[in-house]
């Protein structure tokens, strides 16, 4: 059975007239999360986070990094979500053990070239591979960082908390590593 028909199939299965209430489209807890997209967290995160099917609006991207301050897809979603879906405050979540961390850009690149890619459109594209990628050092900079962005980004409103918090992949255990209300860091003590 390919993949298709596995999802088709347990579909099937899963789908039953007038089984599951119709939400609102706005976030129940006015939030938006953005996060990464390591399987790990995929129902993981939000009951972690005493959330469920209809709180949060979540963003999702490899490495919850922003790449494109200004005119990104993340910084679309947010904006969206502020001003036509009710959210009324951000969590910028990264994880421990993130893949996105000290990723080997010339290693992607072998294997982009193997995969049949040419170094030619590598080259005008994205010379920069590790900038591209938005490759960092340590997930907990990488939050305090994009929680930078975030709140200097002149669309978002001021009135907005944006928080950053550190995931752990395996024990589901979060830590504060920006505090939105007051601004605080405590990125030092997390290191
Ligand atoms: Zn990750």
């Amino acid at each position: 059975m390919t993949q298709l028909e596995s999802i088709m199939a347990a579909n099937r299965r899963f789908t039953k007239p007038n089984a599951f209430p119709p939400l609102p489209k706005s976030p129940k807890k006015q939030l938006a999360i953005f996060t990464c997209m390591d399987t790990r967290l995929v129902d993981f995160l939000e009951p972690a986070m005493g959330l469920k099917r209809g709180d949060a609006k979540v963003i999702k991207n490899a490495g919850n990094i922003i790449v494109d301050p200004m005119a990104g897809a993340v910084i679309r979603s947010l904006v969206a979500g502020v001003f036509m879906l009710g959210v009324e405050e951000i969590f910028v979540i990264g994880h421990r053990d993130c893949g996105m961390a000290q990723l080997d850009a010339e290693s992607v690149k072998r294997d982009m070239i193997q995969r049949g890619i040419s170094q030619d459109v590598i080259d005008i594209h994205v010379p920069d591979l590790k900038q591209w990628f938005g490759i960092f050092a340590h997930p907990v900079e990488n939050v305090e960082r994009v929680v930078k962005i975030i709140r200097h980004n002149p669309l978002i409103p001021k009135d907005v908390p944006i928080h950053g918090l550190i995931f752990c992949p395996n024990d589901g255990h979060l830590d504060v590593v920006v505090d939105g209300y007051s601004q605080e860091s405590f990125a030092a003590h997390i290191l």
